[in-house]
């Protein structure tokens, strides 16, 4: 079988169904799917697909969001719910050819409910919030909520966002405040069955009392005055808290099937987070990587993982992944040059528009992604 046709067969995920065990073809016990290369022949019952490898800690969730994107699936060519399955089917390792350093490129459904995108996005904010709150005055936590009302979720998103911007505004708030990071909340009450819309954000300023935020605020809203304000003492805790929040705007999972679809209607297409005044200095979204002739192919995730027992060139790219060391010059087990450049360019593909982005992650428990990916804010 040539090698072409064995990728070919790795990019596109099996057809899969909610409620289906994720199974992979068993390439490597089975001869019709073996290589011409013997070093890519060896059975290895220990073999995880990436697919599987940066779903593990989502399963229950992603199951429960396919069924979201499926049901609002009306077009055979454009199923988020296809989109959403195959998120980092295809993994290639890359070494940088200056300093040795090996990261994973994958291909990425960038869709704002998809679980393990979200994961790769708090990567991203944590870092770069955490750097910012460190040279920012004053740094607090704020939260701003408005009256629980039954009305649709539409409007009263749309009210506290004129609101908070009107707010943003006011001669009073920018004496005290500079700029900040803002993200929207919401979350349904247990009880009530209301939606409770809120905007969480940091802000860099002056010191400040409550009070005065609580006069503004019900100056603004005509009707809330709850307002919560933590100083922030630990920049690295509270920028993951920050990137938890911002990675995704609710908890979609949880919510019983009439909800969900409601929240994600009135989300479609929304703005969730952004930066204003000094805040502006913080990337929300990694930055397009300016450097990818110096990343090289060494190996696909297929052909490295399959070969690991067997395989110094595979045990050598693997051990430079996970412990963050140089890969020698010239260690590859990369049979398939062409396929990379689809995954590092943003220009055209084989796959649907947008459907294959380049992202490049440092081992799993580490992610920190460093390149392209869509907008995160108006994504359904
Ligand atoms: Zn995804």
């Amino acid at each position: 079988m040539k090698s072409t046709t064995l990728f070919a067969a790795i990019q596109k995920p099996p057809e899969f169904a909610v409620g289906d065990k994720w199974d992979w073809p068993d390439y490597a016990s089975n001869p019709s799917y073996k290589l011409d290369n013997i070093e890519t022949t060896a059975k290895n019952p220990k073999f995880v697909s990436y697919i599987d490898e940066r779903r593990k800690s989502h399963l229950d969730e992603f199951e429960i969001i396919w069924k979201f994107y499926n049901h609002f699936d009306n077009h055979p060519d454009h199923r988020k719910s296809d989109l959403l399955s195959s998120c980092g089917s295809n993994a290639i390792f890359y070494r940088h050819i200056e300093t040795g350093e090996v990261r994973i490129c994958s291909n990425k459904c960038h869709l704002r409910w998809c679980p393990m995108c979200a994961n790769d996005r708090k990567c991203y904010i944590s870092h770069s919030v955490a750097e910012w709150l460190r040279d920012a005055k004053y740094p607090k936590l704020l939260t701003l909520t408005v009256k629980h009302i039954d009305e649709p979720l539409t409007d009263q998103i749309e009210n506290l966002y004129r609101c908070f911007r009107k707010l943003r505004t006011r001669k009073d708030f920018k004496s005290y405040i500079a700029g900040g990071i803002w993200h929207f909340q919401v979350k349904l009450g247990k009880k009530d069955k209301l939606w409770h819309p809120h905007i969480h954000f940091v802000a860099d300023g002056k010191f400040f009392p409550r009070k005065q935020l609580q006069r503004m605020w019900q100056e603004t809203t005509g009707d809330s005055h709850v307002v919560d304000v933590q100083e922030i003492h630990d920049p690295d805790r509270a920028s993951k808290e920050v990137a938890r929040y911002a990675a995704t705007s609710a908890n979609l999972a949880s919510l019983d099937f009439e909800h969900g679809c409601e929240l994600m209607k009135c989300m479609h297409g929304r703005r969730t987070c952004g930066t204003w005044g000094t805040g502006r200095a913080v990337s929300l979204r990694p930055p397009k990587l300016d450097d990818k002739k110096l990343w090289e192919n060494v190996g696909s995730w297929y052909n490295v993982m399959t070969s690991q027992d067997t395989n110094s060139k595979a045990k050598a790219i693997l051990k430079a992944w996970r412990l963050h060391e140089p890969l020698a010059d010239g260690v590859s087990m990369s049979f398939f040059d062409t396929f990379d450049d689809d995954l590092l360019d943003d220009g055209p593909s084989r796959s649907p528009p947008g459907k294959y982005k380049g992202l490049f992650e440092k081992p799993i428990e580490k992610a920190l992604s460093i390149s392209t990916q869509n907008s995160i804010s108006n994504q359904f």
